[in-house]
């Protein structure tokens, strides 16, 4: 129970990865907020320790109210994890500017707001991880995929800085690179893979499972066990990094 009595606030936390990172916090003592913007699918999913949270990330006010009544029922924010995210792809050719700004607003500048809000509730402590989820996308370009990339390589860069920020702070600042990991994005990317590829849908998964050394795509827990570790007060001297979780895919 290393993180008992912790607030932490997990995005995108009624699914995949984000659900996963949930449960994992839950196990370790800590109450967690988690969001996202269907109510249904959080409350289905909660379990003892879990607080359901509308809260769309793209919305800047939205976050900035929601996040004051987490801190107020629940008190100061210690953990913050940036997960949700969208991964759409297209062609440079193909990408209009609704496109990019769509997949900007919510990887790129949702995890922005959520965690410059999650960071004043954190500084009235003397303790914090922030975790962005990014991806193998964020580390090397990703064919047909370059709004989804800058988004995931500018979360990277979000995390390095910040973590320069507060050097001589107690809270650190780092990024997970997940391969493809078993979610519900990977199960609709299927689709969106085979149609751009042109190869069926068990053609397309093929390609995913074929990226990761282990030949398998990588489980939600997997990627949890590596943000409980960086949560872990061991690695305060972690800052500013990240860590791939990638079947040796980059
Ligand atoms: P999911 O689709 O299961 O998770 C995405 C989550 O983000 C959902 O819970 C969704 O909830 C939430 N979300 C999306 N848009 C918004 C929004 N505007 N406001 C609030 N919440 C939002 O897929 P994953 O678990 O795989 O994805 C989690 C993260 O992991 C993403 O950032 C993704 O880019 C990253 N990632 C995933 C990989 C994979 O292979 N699965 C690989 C590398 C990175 P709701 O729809 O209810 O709002």
């Amino acid at each position: 129970m290393m993180l008992q009595g912790k607030h932490a606030i997990v995005t995108g936390g009624g699914t995949g990865i984000g659900l996963a990172i949930a449960r994992a916090l839950v196990a370790e003592g800590a109450q967690v907020t988690i969001t996202g913007r269907r109510l249904e699918v959080l409350e289905q999913v909660a379990e003892p320790g879990m607080h359901p949270m509308v809260m769309d990330v793209t919305d800047e006010a939205q976050i900035i109210d929601r996040m004051a009544e987490a801190v107020a029922a629940r008190g100061p924010i210690q953990i913050c994890v940036a997960n949700a995210g969208i991964a759409e792809g297209k062609k440079l050719h193909k990408t209009d500017s609704a496109f990019w700004r769509k997949i900007m607003a919510t990887n790129l500048d949702g995890c922005f707001f959520t965690v410059r809000e999650a960071l004043k509730s954190m500084m009235t402590t003397d303790w914090g991880r922030v975790i962005a989820i990014s991806s193998v996308a964020g580390l090397r370009g990703a064919p047909g995929a370059g709004a989804y990339a800058t988004s995931k390589h500018a979360v990277i860069g979000m995390m390095r800085s910040f973590a320069e920020d507060f050097l001589e702070a107690p809270y650190t600042f780092n990024s997970i690179c997940p391969g493809y990991v078993d979610t519900p994005i990977v199960t609709r990317n299927t689709d969106s893979i085979s149609e751009r590829a042109g190869v069926s849908a068990d053609e397309a998964r093929a390609m995913m499972v074929n990226q990761n050394r282990h030949k398998k795509l990588i489980r939600p827990e997997e990627v949890a066990a590596a943000a409980i570790w960086l949560c872990n007060p061991l690695c305060e001297s972690v800052n500013g990094t990240e860590v791939a979780i990638d079947g040796g895919q980059v």
